[in-house]
């Protein structure tokens, strides 16, 4: 099949790239010109693991094409994926103008029956919205379909190979036969899809990542208390997931969620229940108690110190999450800020967002060129990204580098015992502090 992408951001890049992996040709178009002429040049514009492999190959077969031009890839594809950015308006209502501004591209210049198939995470309603930009362009018949996306960054290309489900939301029986032939490559392998309406798909997704957020929250609220009353959240934490009503995963208390997507997609969620007059009392506190859990070591650091203004902090992970460049809506970036308020000093570490950091912030902090390096004559390490390399450190060569041998880890890195056989003040989340 002849497939379109618009957008070719971490979801629209791996779905492209998945959809010619399956034998389909892809169009994938982007306004960015300088990302569209280096992808073509067979750069990737973004951190995936394993997308650069599946990206050359598909490249190399001819099955995967980049173009700033819509009306170019549109006149090749039946079908036309929306990947665009829905980013949090002022009011935290999802920002829908990049995805009408296409629909009403699409309108102008499709000649043929078109399905669109709307990726983007998009409050309830948009089908509707996309049908009647479209409809107000042109007569041409056309389909708009609900297909949300649920890849995780780091694991987009895996996730996205091996979905645990597909849904699909679709009012036309033709739109629905096409989108059936697209996937039937992995619902022949068992993967369920789900055919719903609109609106019921829509909201699939804003539910899921609502859910996985409050999950988080919650066990970061049981972390809290557990470091209260002196009980210890991995203990908690394993008890608890042993419970297959509840399971291990999204178990692992921390410093916040963050990414492009659970915070803007829980803000969209309430804004959406507000406009129908309904108040969405979890996904309120779920949010207040995550901007609060953010900086809740930074918060410790100067309960430590007494002052910060001076202090030097060393800073491992920017990036959101490990596997990823992503540093939208990253803890690391609160923590950053309120330290630099509060007078210290900020030396960071974390080769794979440090350009997206640079971008964002410049030279307010400085950048070390490996881990120890960003350790010399440190009054203290914060740790904000479960990078795999930060799981098992020289403490010693740690030790020989830091003004005080003291860490706060946002992300329960080690086993309590490891940083106190080698004498360090040890501060994690819903633990015994070792000092
Ligand atoms: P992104 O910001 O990484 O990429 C969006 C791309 O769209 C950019 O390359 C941008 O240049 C391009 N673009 C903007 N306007 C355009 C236009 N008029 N024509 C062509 N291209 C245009 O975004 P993303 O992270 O891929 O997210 C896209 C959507 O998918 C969002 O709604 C998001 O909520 C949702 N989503 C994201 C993830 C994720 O993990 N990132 C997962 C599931 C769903």
């Amino acid at each position: 099949m002849n497939i379109t992408i618009v957008g070719t951001g971490y979801v629209g890049l791996v779905t492209g790239t998945t959809l010619a992996e399956l034998g389909n040709s892809v169009y994938c178009v982007d306004i960015d010109e300088k990302k569209v002429e280096g992808m073509k040049k067979g750069i990737v514009p973004i951190y995936e693991p394993n997308l650069e492999e599946m990206f050359l190959r598909n490249i190399h077969a001819n099955r995967l094409h980049f173009t700033t031009n819509l009306k170019e890839a549109l006149d090749k594809s039946e079908v036309i994926y929306l990947a665009l950015p829905t980013p949090p308006g002022e009011d935290g209502s999802a920002d829908l103008s990049y995805v009408l501004k296409v629909a009403n591209d699409i309108g102008e210049m499709m000649t043929e029956y078109k399905v669109v198939v709307n990726k983007s995470t998009v409050p309830v309603g948009t089908a509707d919205k996309v049908t009647a930009v479209i409809t107000s362009k042109t007569d041409l018949p056309f389909d708009v379909v609900s297909n949300p996306e649920f890849l995780r960054e780091g694991f987009a290309v895996e996730d996205s190979m091996n979905p645990a489900r597909v849904v699909v939301g679709c009012s036309s029986d033709k739109a629905k036969n096409i989108m059936a032939q697209i996937y039937q490559p992995f619902t022949n392998t068992g993967v369920p899809i789900i055919f719903m309406d609109e609106k019921s798909s829509e909201l699939t997704k804003y539910a899921a990542n609502s859910f996985l957020a409050v999950k988080i929250t919650f066990m970061n609220e049981i972390a809290n208390y557990c470091e209260l009353v002196g009980a210890d959240v991995d203990k908690v934490r394993l008890g608890m997931g042993s419970d297959d009503r509840i399971g291990h995963r999204f178990l692992f208390p921390g410093i916040g969620y963050g990414g492009s997507c659970f915070p803007k997609d829980v803000k969209a969620l309430i804004k959406s229940g507000q406009d129908e007059n309904f108040k969405f009392q979890i996904l309120e506190s779920t949010e207040a108690v995550n901007n609060a859990q953010k900086v809740i070591l930074t918060k410790d650091i100067e309960k430590y110190f007494n002052d910060l203004k001076g202090k030097k902090i060393a800073l491992w992970g920017l990036a959101f999450k490990a596997n990823t460049d992503d540093i939208r809506e990253a803890s690391s970036l609160d923590n950053i800020k309120l330290l630099l308020e509060k007078g210290a000093k900020v030396t960071a570490y974390d080769k794979i967002a440090e350009a997206n950091v640079r971008n964002v912030i410049g030279d307010q902090i400085e950048y070390a060129e490996d881990m120890y390096a960003a350790l010399e004559e440190a009054d203290c390490l914060l740790i904000a990204t479960e990078w795999p390399e930060f799981k098992n450190p020289n403490f010693d060569l740690m030790a020989s580098k830091m003004k005080n041998k003291i860490i706060f880890d946002g992300r329960n890195m080690f086993p309590l015992e490891v940083p106190e056989q080698h004498g360090f003040f040890y501060k994690s989340i819903g633990r015994k502090t070792i000092n």
